[in-house]
């Protein structure tokens, strides 16, 4: 960490993306913390490497470029450390495998990420630790949940294709006297408009693939701990073997640069067209947590200080032909998987194989927009003809 980095007086989120995780001075004045290669790490001598006294002992133990991208994450997420994995599910499983033995319980919110379903479903399960699904919009009556075996509850707030907000505070009073970990997947609204660790979380997780990226052309995650938790998601991480390629944080870094305005840009763009679906005679219900209809509107008003770049719709019930004809001819909005990078995405979701413990009451069509950096004007209208080519089919008058 360079000087900057330990300097007390708080910086705004926009100046610690710009500044944070690099130091002209240790890299001949470049600007950027470069690139560092390497596995073997050469020690001047035997009193050096007997006191392992080199601040990178070895490749797998990290490198200055995953400490630039590491020190940025932690002063955003008000963390104690920060750990970098070469995807989001790989840091979602060594985060939950850092709190969990054999015979622990876990609740985990039952509109998690799907790949998350399957970790617990499939791998913890044969470990011997149980997965219970919750009702996200519980809050404090996750109280009725525990069990005296339950050593963990993961959130994700809002969930990342109904946006549900977690009531994180309600939930952490509860669990933080009994010692029960939070874990926390951060990739929606990212640090700069919401931080879980100061709302009684202990580890934040997030999909660096995402908005970090910001370009669509990385897989990453970090796991950012809490004093409490540093120390065991440390050790299972190194036991673990996990690392990441230099050159993939690299780019992480080199997205950070700009997520702040990114985020402001695209999370702008996305709330005006939610807004303007709201009033869509096609649309049944806009899934954006900033809009005051929004079921949970408060407590998102409450806890965050922006939205993200993604939201959901639900249309009037028709056929797939109907959806077929909505997305198939759009240009500007790519079809699929991932979200966050610069450029708009248009995703048809089907939900219900996806709940255990709650019932999605929708029948009509879910569709998820990823608002990139486009004229705003281009996508609204590439959407507003792809609405009209679905009311054709769906024999509902507009
Ligand atoms: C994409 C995503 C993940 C997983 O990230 P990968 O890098 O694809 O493994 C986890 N959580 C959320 C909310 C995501 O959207």
């Amino acid at each position: 960490m360079n000087k900057k980095d330990t300097n007390s007086a708080p910086k705004s989120p926009a100046t610690v993306v710009t500044h944070h995780g690099r130091d002209p001075k240790q890299q001949f004045g470049f600007v950027n913390t470069p690139i560092v290669r390497g596995s073997t790490v050469i020690f001047d001598s035997y009193d050096q490497i007997k006191g392992n006294k080199r601040a990178y002992p070895y490749g797998r133990h990290g490198n200055p470029t995953d400490d630039a991208v590491r020190a940025v994450i932690t002063e955003l997420e008000h963390g104690a450390d920060t750990l970098l994995a070469p995807s989001g599910v790989s840091a979602i499983t060594t985060a939950l495998l850092s709190v969990l033995s054999a015979g622990d319980d876990l609740l985990m919110c039952d509109t998690v990420y799907e790949p998350t379903r399957q970790f617990c479903d499939q791998v913890l399960d044969k470990m011997g630790i149980t997965t219970r699904y919750y009702d996200p919009t519980i809050g404090a009556g996750i109280e009725d949940l525990l069990q005296p075996n339950t050593r963990a509850v993961m959130t994700e707030s809002p969930g990342s294709l109904t946006f549900e907000v977690q009531d994180l505070p309600a939930i952490a009073k509860v669990c933080g006297p009994r010692d029960i970990a939070i874990l926390a997947d951060n990739s929606w609204a990212s640090p700069l408009y919401y931080n879980p660790l100061d709302l009684g979380a202990n580890i934040v997780i997030h999909a660096g693939t995402k908005v970090f990226a910001g370009h669509s052309d990385v897989m990453f995650g970090t796991i950012t701990a809490d004093e409490k938790y540093a120390k065991a998601v440390k050790q299972t991480y190194r036991a673990l073997g996990v690392c990441v390629s230099p050159e993939d944080s690299f780019l992480i870094g080199r997205g950070l640069r700009t997520l702040e305005l990114r985020m402001r840009d695209q999370s702008e763009k996305a709330l005006k067209m939610a807004t303007w679906l709201e009033s869509h005679p096609l649309v049944d219900k806009v899934l954006h947590p900033a809009l005051a209809q929004h079921p949970q509107h408060e407590i998102f008003a409450r806890d965050f200080r922006g939205a993200g770049t993604l939201f959901a719709f639900i249309l009037k019930p028709a056929g797939e032909d109907a959806i077929a004809a909505m997305v198939d001819e759009m240009e500007l909005f790519g079809m699929g998987y991932s979200w966050g990078g610069y450029e708009s995405l248009i995703l048809p979701v089907k939900i219900a194989s996806q709940r255990s413990a709650t019932h999605w009451p929708h029948d009509g069509n879910l569709i998820r927009v990823n608002i990139g950096l486009e004229g705003f004007d281009d996508l609204k209208t590439e959407l507003a003809d792809g609405l009209e080519r679905y009311g054709q089919l769906s024999n509902l008058k507009r």
